[in-house]
């Protein structure tokens, strides 16, 4: 990854304090996550628990890094999840949360957690409405393991930068409007980060800029 390490130096100096670079290790492989290490990347996004799993063991020695959970959450996968990803962002339904919060309860752990929206149609994504997130305000309020931080999205494809701007905003103007605390905005890719961070994003979650295009 040699040629895209650069990218990753250009990334890291481009962004203001204040905003953290998750990198997207899916189908990544210790070394190079290890390599990444190296270049000073301290927190990683994983998608698949079975995948993940394995690579947090070989990377065991590395104690500073931070492990962020970013895939479709599945009931079965919770408890795996709150035991090994100190950060969740892709918590999509009160359901969900209901069972986070019950596990987390269980294990005593304290996991970080962001409520991801889906402000447009998008057949191919979950997320909560602003209707929803409204509706479950009382129950939000009243998390007593799960420490919520903030809004994540992923845009449909096919906007052009104008409208992805656009989409961003909604979500941090949403943000901004519940009385929760959501401070962090988990929002851009390696197509789109630009826009999320004029938008106010504090979490980008980039891989392929970073490790080069997936095979699968
Ligand atoms: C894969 C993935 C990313 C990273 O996508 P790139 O286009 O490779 O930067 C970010 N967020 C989520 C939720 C993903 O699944």
């Amino acid at each position: 990854m040699t040629n895209e390490l650069s990218q990753l130096r250009a990334l890291q100096n481009a962004l203001r304090p204040g905003v953290k670079l998750v990198a997207v290790s899916k189908t990544v492989g210790a070394e190079t996550i290890r390599q990444a290490y190296g270049a000073g990347v301290r927190d990683f996004g994983e998608s698949r628990v079975q995948e993940a799993l394995p690579k947090m063991e070989r990377l065991a020695d590395l104690t500073d890094l931070t492990w962020h959970f970013i895939g479709r959450l599945q009931a079965n996968k919770a408890r795996k999840i709150i035991e090994h990803f100190p950060w969740i962002h892709s918590v999509d339904s009160w359901a969900i949360t209901e069972r986070l919060e019950r596990i987390a309860g269980e294990l005593k752990r304290r996991p970080q957690i962001l409520l991801q929206v889906k402000l447009w149609p998008d057949e191919t994504k979950t997320g909560w409405s602003a209707r929803e997130l409204e509706d479950a305000l009382p129950r939000l309020q009243a998390l007593e393991h799960l420490q919520l931080r903030g809004l994540m999205a992923i845009l449909p494809l096919g906007l052009t930068p104008e409208e992805r701007l656009a989409a961003f905003q909604k979500v941090a103007q949403l943000a901004q409007s519940l009385p929760l605390p959501l401070e962090e905005l988990s929002m851009g890719m390696s197509g789109d980060y630009p826009q999320a961070l004029a938008a106010g994003a504090t979490l980008i979650r980039v891989g392929s800029l970073i490790f080069g295009r997936r095979s699968v």
